[in-house]
């Protein structure tokens, strides 16, 4: 989970009386997503966003409630809202959790679920009038957005049809409704003539986009567009900036997405959370193409696209995983030589029907999974990066100091994989692309000179 997104400070107003709004943004990407439509409304009605608790006339909290400790932070966050400015809206996933947040904060004005920018923002109104100013309507197409202004989040979809048993996003954020691939697109054109670079695809499940509305066929620039995850990466790679997908899983049809990689119209990089090897443990889990041989997946893709970074995410210690299926999955990870690995122990979430699965692993072996799960992953990373010495490469500048830039590759996501430490040299400018030669590799970075 993430720490609480600082917002930045609005430009002051010459105005006394316009209301001003603290925002406080925990959890993932697509909490982040929230966040940005309903400062984006607040600013489209003429609301300040006010840079302390102090500034502002009531505070809203985007709240995330994935795991306990996500949890404990979102309810602190609440907590420190209301002894700093005592006038608090909650948002987020937890406010799907049922009481959980008036129990802990009675004073709490008002609770939403995720993805409510409506009901929070009849919440602001109720508590604080909108202001009646039309001079301070003057928000940019692409709204406001708490990233870099060089790289974007792109939410596609709200919501997921699967039931992994060990998560409750499903029953907190309903099941999958696709965003109409015309208003994607718009939004992602908008994006782009705001000076955005690249663009991250996310949702819970990628390769499921349209399924919900049959992949019906929308519209985009005068032509017929489908929702679709293949039409849709094959449109925004004509955007001429970077796209990352994220949250894909290994279902056939993600072939044809290799394609596009290979032809250079999208990076060569895909996020596959596997969560196991064990097709045992991925039926108790039900997880999406838990049937399908990942193995030969990714040997096919990489046949396509040799220069493809595959993430991914996996759990140890899940409720009977046995000794031969953790070895099953360490095997798995020789095997598949993936370039960006996680691995968390299984945690119960209140409510996940995993809970209930007998023989729940003890915490100390658990642990002594992950252990082992990351020293084997580890030494397969550093060996990959360590093949990138003597290649060049073109990145994108996330910032530049005195000591160089902080940069990423094809290979990098922002905020979860790692970087390419770059030499200082007079070119470097944040938000730009440089092309640079790699000097160097240590256990998770890169090291690289101008070239
Ligand atoms: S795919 Fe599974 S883990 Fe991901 S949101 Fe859906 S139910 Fe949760």
């Amino acid at each position: 989970m993430k720490a609480a997104k600082a917002v930045k400070p609005a430009r002051p107003s010459r105005r006394a009386a316009v209301p001003k709004v603290g925002f406080v943004s925990l959890g993932c990407p697509k909490a982040l997503v929230d966040s940005e439509r309903i400062l984006t409304e607040l600013r489209a009605e003429g609301y300040i966003v006010a840079p302390s608790y102090a500034d502002a006339d009531l505070v809203v909290v985007n709240t995330c409630g994935f795991i306990d400790a996500a949890v404990e932070e979102s309810l602190d966050a609440i907590g420190e809202a209301l002894a700093e400015n005592g006038k608090v809206i909650v948002t987020g996933c937890l406010g799907a959790k049922g009481s959980v947040v008036k129990d802990a904060h009675p004073k709490v004005l008002a609770v939403t679920g995720p993805h409510a920018t409506d009901e929070v923002m009849r919440a602001v109104h109720k508590h604080l009038p909108r202001p009646h100013d039309p001079y301070t309507d003057l928000v940019p197409p692409q709204g406001i957005r708490l990233t870099p202004k060089h790289y974007a989040y792109l939410k596609i979809s709200e919501g997921c049809n699967h039931r992994c048993t060990f998560c409750i996003i499903p029953s907190m954020r309903g099941d999958l409704v696709s965003r109409p691939v015309g208003d994607v697109m718009q939004e992602a054109e908008n994006l782009v003539k705001s000076g955005v670079k690249e663009l991250l695809v996310i949702s819970q499940d990628t390769s499921a986009y349209g399924v919900d509305i049959k992949y019906r066929t929308g519209f985009w620039g005068g032509r017929p567009l489908k929702t679709k995850m293949f039409d849709l990466a094959a449109a925004l790679g004509g955007l001429g900036v970077w796209v990352r997908l994220h949250y894909v899983y290994p279902y056939p049809h993600v072939d044809d997405v290799i394609e596009l990689m290979a032809d250079g119209k999208v990076l060569p990089y895909l996020d596959v959370p596997f969560q196991h090897a064990s097709p045992r443990i991925l039926k108790a889990m039900k997880r999406p193409a838990n049937s399908e041989n990942n193995l030969a997946r990714i040997k096919q893709w990489r046949s396509v696209c040799p220069e493809l970074t595959i993430r991914s995410t996996f759990i140890a210690g899940f409720p009977g995983e046995t000794d031969a299926e953790f070895e099953q999955l360490l095997a798995f990870l020789e095997e598949a030589q993936l370039d960006r690995v996680g691995c968390f122990t299984y945690s119960p979430v209140e409510g996940a029907t995993a809970n209930a699965l007998p023989d729940q692993v003890p915490e100390e072996i658990k642990q002594e999974r992950k252990a082992r799960f990351m020293a084997t992953q580890g030494k397969i990373s550093a060996q990959r990066l360590q093949q990138k010495i003597g290649k060049t490469m073109n990145l994108l500048i996330d910032s530049v100091d005195a000591e160089g830039a902080i940069a990423r590759s094809a290979a990098d996501a922002p905020e979860i994989d790692g970087v390419v430490h770059i030499a200082p040299h007079a070119s470097l400018q944040q938000g730009e692309f440089v092309r640079v030669g790699i000097v160097a590799a240590d256990a998770h970075d890169l090291h690289a000179t101008v070239v």
